[in-house]
C-alpha cells in the first residue's frame, strides 16, 4: 500500500480498514461502523461517530488522522443554482468541485489531480501545470462535501471525473474512487452513474475497456484530425486519433458501453460544416454520441465560442451525416464554471 493510502483513511476499502483497526488492536467490527460513518453518513470527524466508545473515539482523534478539506471559496450561480467551490487540501494545495443540479437529481464534478500536465490550449487547469495526484479519499471528499449541503432525504446521484486532471493518468486512485463510491456499505452509488473523461491516454482506455466496472467513458474529441487536435490539444501527438479511434471501437466491443464524444466548438479552429462532415465520417461505426459545448472562453486563452447558429448548425451536419449529437446546456457561466477558471483566479489574487 502507498504512503498516500495509509495516510488517508477514506480511501481504504473496508477490508483494508478492518485490517488497520485491527492493526491498533481493536476489533475487527468496528470497522464497519467507521465505514458507514464516512460513506453513508459523511462524518467529517472522529467525534461525531457516536456509537463508537468514547476510548476508542479518543484514540482515532489523536492517532489516525481525518483530513477534511476545507471551502476556501464557493460561487452559486444566479442563473442555475450551480455550485462551485474550492477545496484547500492539506497540503496547501487548490482544488475545484462543482455540483449541478437537473431534472434526474444532482450531479457533482470532481477533479482528479490539483493541476494537469496537459496542456490543452482551452483549458484553464493546465496553465500552471501538475502538482499531484489526488487519493480516492480526496475525490470522495469533493462528493460528501457537497452532499451535506443539501436537504435531508436528497443524495447526489451522478459524479462525473471532468473537473482538473486527467483522470487515465492517476488511473488506480480513479477506479478506487469508483469502487468506494459504489460499495454497498457506503454510498451504494450506481456505476453506471459515474463517467470518467479522458484526452485521449490509450492504455488508460485499454485498462478500462478489461476493468469489469460498468461505468461510462467520454472522449475529450475536440477535433475531427490529427492536424487540429494536436493544435489544441498536445497529447494528440503521442497518441494519433485513428490509434485513439481503434481503442474506443475495442472498448464498445469489449463492455458494450456507448461512449460520449466531447467537442468543444471554438471559433474558426474546429467549428466549419467540414470539420463536422469529416468527424461524422470518422467516428461513424462506433456507438457513441457527440456532446457539443461551445468553449468556455479562458481570457489567457484567446479563444472564442461560435454564436448559437453556428452550434446549432454544427449538429444539425452531425445529424445529416447519421451522427447523434447533443448540445450541452452551459451551467455556471456566472461563476467561472469551466475547468480551473476558480482555482486560477485565486492563485492569482
Ligand atoms: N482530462 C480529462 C477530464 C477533465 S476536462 C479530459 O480531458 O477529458 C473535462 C472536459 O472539459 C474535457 O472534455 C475538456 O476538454 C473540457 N474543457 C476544458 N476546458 C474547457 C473550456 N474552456 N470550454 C469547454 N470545455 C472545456
Amino acid at each position: 500500500m502507498s504512503d498516500s493510502q495509509t495516510a488517508d483513511i477514506r480511501s481504504l476499502t473496508l477490508a483494508e480498514l478492518k485490517a488497520r483497526i485491527e492493526e491498533l488492536g481493536e476489533p475487527g467490527y468496528r470497522a464497519k461502523q467507521i465505514f458507514s460513518w464516512l460513506h453513508r453518513k459523511n462524518a467529517v470527524g472522529w467525534e461525531e461517530m457516536s456509537d463508537l466508545p468514547a476510548k476508542l473515539r479518543e484514540r482515532l482523534i489523536t492517532e489516525v488522522p481525518l483530513r477534511e478539506a476545507p471551502v476556501v471559496r464557493r460561487q452559486e450561480s444566479a442563473i442555475d443554482g450551480t455550485v462551485k467551490v474550492l477545496f484547500e487540501l492539506f497540503d496547501g494545495n487548490l482544488i475545484e468541485s462543482v455540483l449541478m443540479h437537473y431534472r434526474f437529481g444532482y450531479s457533482v464534478c470532481i477533479s482528479s489531480q490539483a493541476g494537469c500536465r496537459m496542456g490543452c490550449a482551452f483549458c484553464a487547469s493546465t496553465l500552471s501545470g501538475l502538482s499531484r495526484n489526488l487519493t480516492a479519499g480526496e475525490m470522495l471528499s469533493q462528493v460528501y462535501a457537497f452532499e451535506r449541503e443539501l436537504s435531508e432525504g436528497e443524495r447526489v446521484s451522478h459524479v462525473v471525473v471532468m473537473g482538473s486532471g486527467e483522470p487515465m493518468e492517476n488511473y488506480d486512485e480513479v477506479i478506487r474512487f469508483f469502487r468506494l463510491l459504489a460499495a454497498p456499505e457506503g454510498h451504494k452509488l450506481s456505476l453506471r452513474n459515474m463517467t470518467v473523461s479522458t484526452c485521449g491516454i490509450i492504455p488508460g482506455i485499454r485498462r478500462l475497456s478489461q476493468e469489469g466496472i460498468p461505468v461510462n467513458l467520454a472522449i475529450s474529441l475536440h477535433a475531427p484530425n490529427d492536424e487540429i487536435r494536436s493544435q489544441i490539444m498536445p497529447v494528440a501527438r503521442k497518441y494519433p486519433m485513428e490509434e485513439l479511434l481503434d481503442a474506443c471501437r475495442d472498448y464498445f466491443a469489449l463492455t458494450g458501453r456507448r461512449l460520449t464524444w466531447e467537442y468543444a466548438l471554438i471559433r474558426d479552429i474546429n467549428d466549419r460544416e467540414e470539420h463536422a462532415r469529416e468527424l461524422a465520417d470518422r467516428i461513424r461505426g462506433i456507438t457513441g454520441v457527440v456532446n457539443l459545448i461551445p468553449v468556455n472562453p479562458v481570457k489567457e486563452r484567446g479563444l472564442h465560442e461560435p454564436d448559437r447558429d453556428g452550434v446549432r448548425h454544427f449538429q444539425k451536419v452531425l445529424n445529416e451525416h447519421g451522427t447523434e449529437a447533443t448540445i450541452r446546456r452551459t451551467l455556471g457561466r456566472d461563476i467561472d464554471g469551466a475547468c480551473g477558471q476558480l482555482r486560477r483566479k485565486l492563485v492569482e489574487e
